[in-house]
């Protein structure tokens, strides 16, 4: 087979206040082989649209290099076209101007511009709404409009980033399907795709192998190869097996990292993904209730409770950190006191919870004796921010932050007050 891409220990950071780097990509490896769909899967902030990027020439990397076809990438590369999240459509033009955009830069006479772009435009789907605006259509036929306008290059590499997550569930499935089929016609005018995800399942559906991305930096932590013919039956047992068997590395190796750095060396180098105590709440008495009786697979609580992986990690790590249940494997199970979190009333809850953030969650605890050591029992918002910051990103302390506050008030740990940006004590003792 023949090689398109190959990154090799590839770095790639971003200046941060106060002069630090935020490391985003570290040594990360890949290979792209013709006639391949290969995905990268990982959560949010993970580094997968800056990973594209370099791929696509849009910005370059501090180390590794990036060879595409045999050449390394310098620049914007022609043959190489993306597909983004929304559909970055020129709300002026029509679907036909929108498509014939693509194909600007190729210098070509216009008859063919213009054969070429209808061609794309029937391949996928959009025949009759040539003369359509944008805003005349729907979320599923804007996105087919920003695929034609990639393939209509006929690009050796098309790289995919979350395309189909801002569309509805039946929508994204139609457009998936549609994409497979082509693609398994050999229809697809494109020699390799790269899908950027953060939905398992959609990774096990349409790709040959799955990079799994680990955060902060991200690596590519391991790759698992998709040995199932297309179309493949999301219902199947080996589908089935594929999508928990990428559960577990992706929960194994996470918890791994939040237990580590719950104890080490401080708490704040310790981001926080925003989970409401609403959220946690919700998925303790789901646990609680039958059939789990305390005790789920991740794979089938997440679809059960209409979660994404996106959404269900956080809150299943939160439940971890504030040792309500136990993550393990591909397992999750209510501890003890989440049990007994499951079974109390409010009040029960708040003082469950509060103990458990003043155990576990060393920011919580830290905030906490500020307070009770100040005389005035309250503190600026930006005494904790400035702390964090030295640590982590703006964006992560923010986040942070933003979650102990929410957890503090659910518990009435302390108090927060969002005009005066000051933390307080409500009964001090
Ligand atoms: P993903 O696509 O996996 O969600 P991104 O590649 O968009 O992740 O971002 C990874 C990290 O890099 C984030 O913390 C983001 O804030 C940071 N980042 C991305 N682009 C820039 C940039 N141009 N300047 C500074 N930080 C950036
Ligand atoms: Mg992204």
């Amino acid at each position: 087979m023949n090689e398109l891409l190959e990154v090799r220990n590839v770095r790639r950071s971003f200046p941060r206040s106060g002069g630090e780097e935020l490391l985003v990509l570290e040594d990360v490896n890949l290979s792209l082989k013709e006639g391949e769909i290969v995905g990268l899967l990982g959560r949010s902030g993970s580094g997968k649209s800056t990973l594209l990027r370099l791929i696509a020439g849009l910005a370059s990397p501090q180390g590794g290099s990036l060879t595409y076809m045999g050449a390394p990438i310098n620049g914007p590369a022609q043959g190489v076209a993306m597909v983004f999240q929304g559909f970055a459509l020129f709300p002026w033009m029509t679907v036909l101007q929108n498509v014939e955009l693509g194909l600007e830069a190729l210098g070509l006479p216009e008859s063919e511009i213009r054969r070429r772009a209808l061609a794309a435009i029937d391949l996928i789907g959009l025949d009759g709404y040539e003369s359509a605006y944008p805003r005349e259509l729907s979320g599923g036929m804007r996105q087919r409009v920003g695929f034609a306008r990639a393939i209509v290059v006929h690009p050796n590499i098309l790289l995919m980033d979350e395309p189909f997550s801002a569309l509805d569930v039946l929508t994204a499935e139609n457009l998936r399907t549609d994409l497979i089929e082509l693609w398994g016609k050999k229809q697809l005018p494109t020699k390799g795709i790269i899908l950027v995800t953060h939905n398992i399942e959609e990774a096990v559906l349409m790709c040959d192998r799955v990079l799994l991305f680990s955060a902060s930096p991200a690596k590519v932590s391991s790759e698992v190869r998709i040995d199932l013919p297309q179309p493949r039956e999301r219902t199947s047992p080996a589908f089935e097996d594929y999508v928990d068997r990428i559960y577990v590395e992706m929960t194994a190796r996470r918890v791994e990292r939040m237990r580590q750095q719950q104890q080490g060396t401080s708490f704040l180098d310790m981001p926080l993904t925003h989970v409401s105590p609403n959220q946690i709440s919700g998925l303790v008495e789901a646990l609680a209730a039958a059939p789990y009786d305390g005790k789920a697979d991740l794979p089938d609580i997440a679809y059960e409770q209409e979660l994404e992986v996106d959404e269900l990690f956080p809150v299943a790590e939160a439940m971890q950190l504030l040792r309500l249940a136990d993550v393990e494997g591909g397992d999750i199970k209510l501890t003890h006191m989440g049990k007994r979190f499951a079974d109390g009333e409010l009040n029960e809850r708040k003082e469950i919870f509060s103990r458990a953030l003043q155990n576990h969650v060393p920011l919580a605890g830290h905030i906490r004796k500020v307070l009770d050591e100040r005389a005035s029992h309250s503190a600026p918002y930006r005494r904790f921010l400035d702390e964090l910051e030295d640590h982590m990103a703006e964006d992560a302390a923010e986040e942070t932050l933003k979650t102990v506050v929410s957890w503090a008030r659910f518990s009435e740990l302390f108090s927060y007050d969002d005009d005066a940006e000051l933390f307080s004590l409500e009964n001090p003792t």
